[in-house]
């Protein structure tokens, strides 16, 4: 089925970048649709508590945090569609938006589809996401204050990150790596390697984790020798990268080559009128109020490059 109205701006994707988007526009009176996606909420869908969200100093539930996000966006007169965005058309204009149900269009599209954290792909690992597992120590350390033992899998700087702010509140922190060196930048590494409470465990993967309500332990296998060995825990953080959501982009707009958006005046894309928020381009900060500042900004241009092209077909028809 076609719509054949044209929404001012077409929001896609529905984590913090994309409710903060919506909400700004749909605020300046603009008509905005969110394309959320089959499973909205992005990655704080995964979250437990939020701690680092400012104005809520008793912390937060992530999916409370992004149903209220979602709220504030729908009472400013956002529509939302509960369908994941399947097909973009930027070749005419306005541009056009495929998903499963249905086609949308509109004269600014605001992408805010965000990344997924890779897993380990273990059952027990899917099972206990939010119960001891996680993808982000920044959100999750502080739970763990105190813990005897906190696992980081992965080599990257994101793991070293995560050991070393893990660090601060543990008593000991065990990185797994799969090699016998690590990925992350020289200066992490030597800050790791001179901190006395981070250990690590050369040539190994995570085979399990352990515990039934919470986690307890991790079962892991050294590579080179094949034997497995039990380490206690009381979480595990994953820190083995992450995918931008851009599959239905490529040869849309310009990505890098991990994947993610390329923007410039930090949230235009090469399309004009075409800009993104969030973690879909910045592989840096990766946090919830980042990600919702990039999506206000998204969203003032959007509002601005809207009036623009209003204004000039006004000017056209005078
Ligand atoms: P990354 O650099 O891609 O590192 C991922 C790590 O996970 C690698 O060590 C990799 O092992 C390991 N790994 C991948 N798949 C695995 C699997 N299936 N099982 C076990 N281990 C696996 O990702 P990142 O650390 O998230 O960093 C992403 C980008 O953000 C990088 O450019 C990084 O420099 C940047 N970043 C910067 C900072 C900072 O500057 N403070 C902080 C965080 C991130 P191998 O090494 O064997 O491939």
């Amino acid at each position: 089925m076609a719509h054949e109205s044209v929404y001012d701006v077409i929001v896609i994707g529905s984590g913090p970048a994309g409710y903060t988007s919506a909400l700004y526009a749909a605020r300046a009176n603009l008509k905005v649709i969110i394309i959320a996606g089959a499973t909205p909420g992005g990655q704080l869908m995964l979250t437990g508590q939020v701690e680092n969200f400012p104005g809520f100093p008793e912390g937060i539930l992530g999916p409370e945090l992004m149903e209220r996000m979602k709220e504030q966006a729908l009472k400013f007169g956002a529509e939302i569609v509960y369908d994941d965005a399947v097909d973009v058309d930027f070749n005419g204009h306005p541009y056009r938006v495929m998903t499963s149900g249905g086609e949308y269009l509109g004269y600014s599209i605001i992408i805010a589809t965000g990344a997924a954290s890779r897993w380990l792909g273990l059952e027990s690992e899917k099972r206990l996401i939010g119960r001891g597992v996680s993808s982000c120590a920044t959100c999750d350390a502080p739970l763990f204050k105190g813990a005897e033992n906190v696992v980081i899998v992965g080599g990257g700087d994101s793991a070293i990150e995560y050991a070393l702010f893990t660090a601060n509140l543990v008593k000991k922190v065990t990185v797994i790596h799969r090699r016998d060196r690590l990925r992350a930048s020289k200066i992490m590494q030597e800050r790791a390697f001179s901190n006395p409470k981070i250990t690590f465990v050369w040539n190994s993967i995570v085979t399990d984790i352990l515990g039934e309500e919470k986690v307890q332990g991790v079962k892991v296998k050294n590579l080179l020798t094949g034997e497995e060995t039990i380490i206690h825990c009381n979480a595990v953080f994953v820190a083995i990268g992450h995918k931008p959501s851009t599959e239905i982009f490529k040869n849309k707009i310009e990505l890098d080559e991990e994947g993610y958006i390329i923007t410039k005046d930090i949230v235009k894309t090469n399309i004009p009128g075409v800009f993104a928020a969030g973690d879909v381009h910045d592989k840096k900060y990766r946090q919830a109020i980042t990600a919702a500042g990039l999506g206000c900004m998204a969203a003032l241009e959007a509002i601005r490059y809207v009036e623009e092209i209003k204004l000039k077909a006004q000017r056209a028809q005078a």
